[in-house]
Parts: C-alpha cells; structure tokens; sequence
C-alpha cells in the first residue's frame, strides 16, 4: 500500500455489531445511517470509551493537484572571503521555483478495509469486538460436546482471536484443536463471531 505524507482516510461509521456502513462519514456522508441494513444495530463514528474517531480505509488516489511552490537555492559554485570584514561570500546559480503537487483522494473508491478491533488513541475494544467474543463464549458455553477443560480453555484463547499479537496464531492453533471436538454448529457459529485472518475470514 501506498501511503501519502497526510492521512486520508476519513471518519468511518460502523454498526456496534461491526458492519462497515459508511467509509468517509464526513467526506461523503450519504451513506450514513443510524442504523444499520445488515442488522439493526446503531451505528457509531467515534469510540465510547475516548470519543476518538473510527479511522474508514484508505481512499484511492485519483490524481494530483498544486499545493503551493517551493524554491530551490541555484548551484553552489564556490565562495570567496573578504579579506577587509573576513565576511564569507557564497557564490551560487539562479535559484528556481517549482510547483508542488500534493495528492487528491477520492472519497469514492477504497482500498480493502479491515475494520479496526481496538481503539488506537485509548486502546479499548471497539463494541463489535467485545461482542464477537462474548458471542463466541455463549457458544462455547452451550456445547455439550465440549469438556469443562476445553470450555476453560477456549475461553481464555478466544479473546487472543480479536488482536494480532504474537501470542495470536499459537491461541489460534489451541482453539483449532479443540473445536475438532466441538459440534458442527459451534465451530460454525465461532468463524461467524470472531472474524480473525488466522482462521480464514476477513472482517467485513
Ligand atoms: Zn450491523
Ligand atoms: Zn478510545
């Protein structure tokens, strides 16, 4: 990906359940919603916990615009001292002015997007997080197939699912081998909730 000197992307809306329902919320809001198509649920711009901004995904780059000028010194050539003041005398070329071009977006077109788990200014899980693994936890509550050994160890490795961390792919692997055991309907319904690259989905 390429990534301009300013970030553009723009304020994203996302459901509390996580559904993408607008991408640039200010820069081309009518796509807002209060309430999202998918699933009801109210939408959101900002995080509870901070009130910073959802950041959407990137927007193309549909080409590029002046922004200003800027002058370049001429060739150095050489210098000569003063032999009354000592004062040093730099001798350059003409200098010349250039245009500057900065990039355009367009609030249109995106890059892929994976909606962010944590909020980057307090570090909290967005809604849609908690949620997915709280979800995930029910599931796991109810399967009768599962031991309580195996429900306690899911439990605490779902939660590593949701962040990309080091620890991520081996929790990954551990979940993985329990759900062998688990029924159909809850390793199923446990793709659905935690959307994780490790498992095969993207977020959505
Ligand atoms: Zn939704
Ligand atoms: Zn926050």
């Amino acid at each position: 990906m390429y990534l301009p000197k300013e970030d553009l992307r723009d304020t994203a809306q996302v459901c509390l359940n996580g559904h993408l329902v607008s991408p640039a919320s200010t820069k081309n809001p009518i796509y807002n919603k209060r309430y999202c198509e998918q699933c009801s649920a109210s939408t959101v711009t900002s995080c509870q916990n901070c009130a910073a901004l959802v950041k959407g995904p990137y927007p193309a780059i549909d080409g590029k615009e002046p922004d200003g000028t800027e002058t370049i010194p001429g060739f150095y050539f050489g210098a000569s001292v003063s032999r009354r003041t000592g004062t040093v005398n730099h001798m350059r070329g003409p200098s010349t002015t250039v245009t500057k071009y900065k990039d355009v977006p367009s609030y249109e077109v995106f890059e892929d997007y994976q909606r962010p788990n944590f909020c980057g200014e307090c570090g909290q899980p967005y809604p849609w997080t908690t949620a997915s693994v709280e979800a995930a936890q029910e599931l796991v509550a109810e399967d009768e197939n599962l031991s309580e050994v195996d429900k306690a160890s899911l439990d605490k490795d779902l939660p590593a699912l949701v962040s990309d961390t080091p620890q991520t792919p081996a929790a990954t692997e551990r979940v993985r081998k329990v759900l062998e055991k688990a029924g159909n309907a809850t390793a199923d319904g446990l793709r659905v909730c935690i959307k994780s690259q490790y498992f095969g989905n993207k977020a959505s």
